[in-house]
């Protein structure tokens, strides 16, 4: 059920929550009431869609009820559903606690990620985290998610692919920008490209100690600099930018 249209999800959690059966003419009502513009005909098409995939059934003149299937495909959305909201509640970074926090859970993610890309990471990989970190000399120093999200794919675990392409969203894209502002600010930033350059090397030489212990002193000082930045007076700058990432 992954790509889920919202309007048959909608539609799904509907039945699903009702006794008994429900009508086209009850379904078009719940769907306006939900924010769907839609149709009379567009409705009835939906449910025969349903019907045809066996995930509602028609019980006469009353409607339709789930199928055992329909049943089971309604609950999983509601999973999804709540998964993806506690993912974004989390990511819904407020304070200078919050982001502390969300480096710390990096830090126990990344770690374990580095080691893996050690392991695991296809040359093709290894390549594009090289040409990542050589950047030497062109004075554009970065702290890039990029490199971070490059690892999480790289560490080919599949919980940890999952965790890290979450943790490294687009819409948290303005959080480097705060990173780098706090890296300038801290002058950490060129030693944050060094540090890029040490991990990329011990994944290049398959050492897996060394690329995790590498990576924890990387967000160890990452979580040092925003504690300091914040300390010095600058956590109203810290909270500016978290909500003008939010309201975006
Ligand atoms: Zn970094």
């Amino acid at each position: 059920m992954l790509h889920t249209p919202p309007i048959e999800s909608a539609l799904l959690a509907a039945m699903s929550s009702q006794a008994g059966p429900m009508g086209a003419r009850a379904a078009l009502v719940h769907l306006r009431e939900q924010g769907f513009a839609v149709s009379e005909s567009t409705v009835s098409r939906l449910l025969r869609e349903l019907d045809e995939r066996a995930l509602t059934q028609s019980v006469g003149k009353k409607g339709r009820v789930l199928t055992e299937e329909g049943r089971r495909a309604a609950a999983n959305l509601l999973l999804d559903s709540r998964r993806a909201s506690n993912f974004a509640d989390a990511l819904n970074l407020r304070d200078v606690h919050d982001l502390v926090d969300h480096l710390v859970g990096r830090r126990g993610i990344e770690r374990e990620a580095a080691r893996a890309a050690a392991l695991r990471a296809r040359p093709e990989e290894l390549a594009q985290l090289r040409k990542m970190v050589e950047t030497t000399g062109s004075g554009r120093w970065q702290e890039r998610l990029g490199f971070h999200r490059t690892i999480g794919q790289a560490s080919h675990n599949r919980q940890i692919q999952a965790i890290t392409t979450t943790l490294f969203d687009e819409r948290l894209d303005p959080l480097e920008h705060l990173l780098v502002l706090i890296g300038i600010k801290q002058e950490a930033l060129v030693r944050w490209d060094e540090e890029h350059r040490g991990i990329v090397a011990g994944i290049s030489d398959r050492d897996p100690e060394r690329a995790e212990r590498l990576m924890v002193v990387h967000l160890d000082g990452m979580i040092r600099e925003t504690e300091q930045f914040a300390n010095s007076g600058n956590a109203h700058v810290i909270h500016a930018v978290l909500a003008e990432i939010e309201s975006k």
